[in-house]
């Protein structure tokens, strides 16, 4: 069990997400600052679970909304989900 602060995941300026491992890899392929980079904490609660922009794991070790662990139990309990329409930007 994680605590609320511990970093899961890092959020570049364009909303890409990037797990610990691959962060400190892309930043420095960027030559961007990973310190530029927004954390994500265990403690942060989200919708779904995100999914890291560089090797695809899932970032699971963040928390989820209530409508996140509803999502999350429809994901799971449904092959085809039928609305994903979350209309990102
Ligand atoms: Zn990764």
């Amino acid at each position: 069990m994680l605590k609320d602060f511990e970093v899961v995941a890092y959020a570049t300026p364009d909303a890409e997400l990037f797990c610990p491992d691959c962060a400190g890899d892309e930043a420095r392929a960027r030559h961007e600052k990973l310190a530029g980079w927004t954390p994500v904490f265990a403690g942060d609660e989200w919708d779904y679970i995100p999914c890291c922009d560089g090797c695809g794991a899932p970032i699971s070790d963040i928390s989820l909304t209530t409508a996140g662990w509803a999502a999350q139990y429809d994901a799971d309990h449904r092959a085809f989900p039928d609305d994903d329409a979350d209309d990102a930007e």
